[in-house]
């Protein structure tokens, strides 16, 4: 029976680039065995090395999730579709007071106000009432970059009372191709700033409030205290969890939304753990994936207009939240909406809140905020962390490197990185293996020699190194630090960067 499997963006690599892949299965174990006998490289990114499904990844059949359903167990039939959804660098609705307060205490709206809000306010599902409850309501953006763009331009926008914009970040003309609240006057400026006067510009009668830092576990619940919504639109796996976690503990509805090339996630966590409404972040992904597995947008771009849409669904449900159910709509609570930008596809999943989630679970075990960056294996602990440095690979940096190939000394450059990175810019006298297949391509390699590893920034180089030396390379190896991003900037001006 033909089964099809959806390959995520992020794993396509693995799959012989392919988006879909069929497989004759009873049932979805057996599919995903086809799926990884076929495919070698997909099976370390699916499964742990006892042989269970990694925590990150999570597998529908249509529209639900087989940890709902018999796990592996599940049955498939002719023509169903089995979705693999890894994690991306991202109930009933609540009570309405708890957003607002009842209509009669909130601020009347002033004759400009009217003017500007006319096409809400003959909207019966918005109307006096609901424009009142935006001027009302207060709502703090994570993040300012490209889906805090339209997000905080929406909201601003739509007349949300109180905007709090959180970013510690600098704009930096890479920004630009998809962050469109700032512009290119802006770049070298905070984002907070510069977010700011562009928020201004669009609605004077929204109170902006700036907090140019980095979200942290010391800092964000008494930042949440203060905000009825908090929307997610940050890029990378600590900040995620911190904002999930803290949104579970202070009771805040999380906006949540992430993008990886060209797919897009969305929905609504309100999940408290006293209160058994949706699910959170945590019930979906239980555990971040390991770092370095899959690609944050800076390693593997994003199209630029795609944090446009799914930032702008970000607004969108916010003002529902905002509105309340008295407006009839329904938010995206316990759904999960995946958008495909390239094949413009919407798929929406079920979520179920997990009874045993550590954080909104019945016997939630996480009381506090937690270390998000040693969580996610970013900060290992001292023991790993002395044995990794016996393990760092030799290094040279990019003017020595010059030195010694002005010098003629007997050197082979190997760039491991993608061969659109390659056409983009290149260092001379280079070969080109992509870190995917720096094994399989070993033999091309030639251990007499010295060779010098190459990538944009030096991680994928050290990894590439790594991965050689696992594979019994006996050759010298040693990474250019900064890849060529240093060779630009102390060597070759004219060799762009990117
Ligand atoms: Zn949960």
């Amino acid at each position: 029976m033909a089964i099809t499997i959806s390959i995520p963006t992020a794993l396509r690599q693995y799959a012989g680039g392919n988006a879909e892949i069929e497989v004759e299965a009873r049932t979805v174990g057996e599919a995903l065995e086809r799926l990884t006998t076929t495919h070698a490289g997909l099976r370390q990114h699916l499964y742990h090395e006892r042989g269970t499904l990694r925590n990150f990844v999570n597998v529908y059949v249509n529209d639900e999730d087989v940890r709902h359903a018999q796990g592996m167990e599940t049955p498939v039939k002719d023509g169903d579709s089995i979705l693999i959804i890894p994690a991306i660098a991202g109930g009933a609705p609540a009570a309405e007071a708890e957003v607002t307060p009842s209509v009669e205490d909130l601020a009347a709206l002033s004759n400009d106000e009217v003017a500007r809000y006319s096409r809400h306010l003959i909207m019966p599902e918005v109307g006096m009432r609901g424009q009142r409850r935006l001027k009302a309501a207060s709502v703090l953006m994570i993040g300012t970059g490209g889906l805090g763009a339209p997000l905080g331009m929406y909201l601003a926008a739509a007349g949300v009372g109180r905007l709090g914009i959180v970013d510690f970040d600098v704009v930096e003309e890479s920004n630009l191709q998809r962050q469109i609240i700032h512009g290119t006057r802006d770049v070298g400026r905070p984002k907070v700033a510069s977010a700011r006067d562009r928020l201004a510009d669009i609605n004077p009668h929204v109170n902006i409030e700036t907090h140019e830092t980095r979200l942290s576990s010391e800092n964000a619940l008494a930042l949440f205290r203060d905000y009825d919504v908090i929307v997610d639109g940050t890029d990378n796996f600590p900040t995620r969890y911190l904002v999930n976690d803290a949104c579970v503990l202070a009771g805040k509805p999380n906006v949540y939304g992430s993008i990886f090339r060209f797919e897009g996630q969305a929905s609504v966590f309100w999940a408290q753990a006293d209160r058994g409404r949706g699910a959170c972040y945590r019930c979906l992904y239980p555990e971040p994936p390991p770092p370095g597995l899959v690609p944050s947008c800076a390693e593997g771009g994003v199209l630029g207009v795609l944090p446009g849409i799914v930032g702008a669904i970000q607004a969108n449900e916010t003002i529902k939240l905002i509105l309340g159910e008295e407006s009839g709509s329904s938010p995206l609570i316990n759904r999960l909406l995946l958008f495909d930008a390239w094949r413009m596809r919407f798929r929406e999943l079920k979520l179920r809140k997990d009874p045993e989630c550590p954080v909104c679970g019945e016997r939630a075990t996480i009381k506090e905020l937690i270390d998000y960056e040693a969580f996610c294996g970013l900060t290992p602990p001292a023991g790993v962390a002395a044995e990794s440095a016996e393990a760092k690979p030799e290094e040279i940096s990019a003017s020595e490197l010059k030195r010694r190939m002005d010098r003629g000394d007997d050197l082979q450059i190997i760039d491991v990185r993608e061969p659109n990175e390659y056409e983009i810019a290149r260092i001379p006298d280079t070969t080109l293996i992509p870190l995917g297949q720096v094994t399989s391509r070993m033999n091309e390699i030639d251990p007499a020699r010295e060779t010098v590893v190459h990538c944009k920034m030096g991680g994928r180089s050290a990894k590439a190194i790594d991965a050689l030396k696992q594979a019994g390379f006996k050759g010298r190896l040693i990474n250019l630090t900064g890849g060529i991003t240093a060779w630009s900037n102390d060597v070759d001006p004219s060799v762009a960067k990117y």
